[in-house]
């Protein structure tokens, strides 16, 4: 038998009883429990399983071949709709019967990340051996929780962590874990932060006697007013609320000011308050900005606070042939937020956070007696769940395993660069442009820009009032005719469009013709005198 059978071959014979009528009897129940077990992944069904994992692989195949536009500009109403006819109480016949129905109800209508007119946000096209990796992931199922549920995978993930540690120069203690993604990277990171703060307040004399809360009351957060809001949303989880959170400007270039961090760390000093953390980004979501690592670093360091750098965008740089050294400044950090679905080109999910020092993993560790009991710990067991704070948890390291045994880190590096180089030439494109502005230089793979054409007749652009209002109903028009998918932001309070480049197959050609369209659905609007009829 060939291990894998053509994709003609398939036979659907998986459900070969398909209803039980309430009502009928215990034999009936017995017939539909064997039935069910066809479906079971086991050796009596490797068969099926390869024809059935098959079928889906390749109607996502038929959808890529099929596919010309990032979208098709459908609307939740009728996509409810369509969701909301399915009567999931009644099973189709086979796999192929309901990878049809997933046509309708999904795939037909998916955003497609992998288009070169797509260009909104931090998704990446995938690379296929990470795909590889997922479906290998999901059949065997390893969870990373304990050694007895994965063995090798913790080795993989172990030896993943170390070599990420290693690119950013994090020296021989560092460790640490993959995560669900960037947000719950920065959250363990300002856990571990917050409870390593927590426990130097113990020790002094003057805090003898006073409560978690009080303690946590004097704790106070650093990070840019550019940062990623998942800093914000940490410390509300923490029991620290928003307001410890304190929101440092930029300077021009989008990157955080040592200056006003040193000024705003002296003054919560001053207060009697405690800086317990200063957070970097190493590419900020909208302009790609990567903060003075080292300056902060040293501000950091002179407060006793916790240097964190999120680098969920610009972890990529690790690997970069042009760029690396954007990340330099990571040598100095305590702990480090990458994430692999962004700028690894990996499918969601796949995240790490590193630390400097090990032993601060223990920030998060707790026994069960069930799980990970302490004598597993002083066995040398190698659980990962000390360190995590999830406990069932994906073999996510297995896609990059791959990836990197497959293709090579720097063919990962030679991916982002390119997406770089394009913005860079983008950027060109759109400062020449007369009838965009462009907000900043990009800097990363981020473009921020609007359309505000000369007003005809007037040397003056077209007001910012009515730039407000054309913007963000360009973006909708565009999303609801399917042809590109670009991001908006705002700006000092004004919109503004964006891209998100992450395509090396996108072509200087393919975003020219998104800005043409932007222009045109902008003149258009304008022409109909405003943007009546436009969801914003
Ligand atoms: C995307 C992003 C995050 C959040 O990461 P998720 O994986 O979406 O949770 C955090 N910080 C920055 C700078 C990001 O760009």
């Amino acid at each position: 038998m060939p291990l894998l059978p053509r994709v003609d071959e398939i036979h659907t014979d998986e459900n070969r009883v398909t209803e039980v009528l309430p009502g009928q009897d215990f034999g009936s129940r017995v017939e539909l429990a064997l039935a069910a077990s066809n479906h079971l992944f086991n050796s009596r069904n490797s068969t099926r399983y390869v024809a059935q994992v098959l079928q889906g692989v390749n109607v996502v195949a038929t959808k890529l071949d099929r596919t010309t536009r990032p979208f098709t500009g459908v609307g939740p109403a009728e996509m409810r709709a369509r969701i909301g006819a399915v009567d999931l109480d009644r099973p189709l016949p086979d796999t192929a019967a309901a990878l049809e129905e997933l046509e309708s109800v999904y795939l037909r209508d998916a955003v497609y990340f992998h288009d070169a007119k797509y260009a909104a946000h931090l998704n990446c096209p995938v690379v296929i051996p990470a795909l590889v990796g997922e479906a290998i992931l999901s059949a065997v199922n390893s969870s990373m929780d304990t050694w007895d549920q994965s063995v090798g995978a913790t080795m993989i993930e172990r030896r993943l962590i170390d070599w990420t540690a290693e690119r950013l120069q994090l020296g021989a203690a560092a460790d640490g874990v993959f995560t669900s993604g960037g947000s719950q990277s920065n959250l363990q990171a300002l856990l571990i932060a917050r409870n390593h703060a927590v426990a130097g307040l113990r020790q002094k004399p003057a805090n003898a006697g006073l409560r978690l809360p009080a303690l946590l009351e004097k704790l106070r957060i650093f990070t840019s007013a550019d940062s990623h809001f998942s800093i914000r949303k940490s410390a509300s989880m923490l029991g620290m609320g928003f307001d410890a959170v304190i929101s440092v400007p930029c300077a021009a270039d989008h990157k955080m000011d040592p200056a006003a961090l040193a000024e705003a760390m002296a003054e919560t000093h001053d207060a009697g308050l405690v800086p317990m953390a200063v957070v970097a980004t190493a590419g900020t979501t909208d302009f790609g900005a990567v903060d003075p690592l080292a300056e902060l670093a040293a501000l950091a360091r002179a407060y006793g606070a916790w240097f964190h750098v999120d680098a969920a965008y610009g972890g990529g740089l690790m690997v970069s042939g042009r760029y690396r050294h954007l990340l330099d400044g990571t040598r100095l950090a305590d702990s480090v937020t990458v994430d692999f679905h962004k700028t690894f080109f990996q499918p969601v999910s796949s995240s790490a956070l590193l630390v400097r020092d090990r032993a601060m993993l223990q920030h998060v560790t707790y026994y069960a007696d069930y799980l990970n009991p302490e004598s597993a710990a002083r066995a040398e067991i190698p659980n990962q769940v000390d360190k995590s704070i999830q406990t069932t948890r994906r073999f996510d390291a297995l896609k990059l395993w791959l990836t990197l045994r497959i293709m090579g880190a720097d063919a990962i590096g030679a991916l982002f660069d390119e997406a770089i180089d394009l913005a860079a030439r983008v950027g060109s494109v759109l400062a020449a442009d007369d009838d965009f502005e462009l907000a900043a230089e990009p800097q990363l793979s981020t473009l921020v820009f609007r359309y505000r054409p000369r007003v005809a007749g007037d040397g003056d652009r077209l007001s910012e009032d009515a730039a407000d209002s054309v913007n963000p109903s360009i973006r909708a028009a565009v999303f609801a005719s399917g042809k590109a998918v670009v991001a908006g932001t705002k700006v000092a309070g004004r919109h503004y469009l964006k891209f998100t480049l992450l395509n090396a197959e996108a072509t200087l050609e393919d975003i020219g013709e998104i800005i043409d369209l932007l222009r045109r659905t902008g003149a258009q609007l304008l022409a109909d005198g405003g943007t009546r009829g436009v969801g914003a």
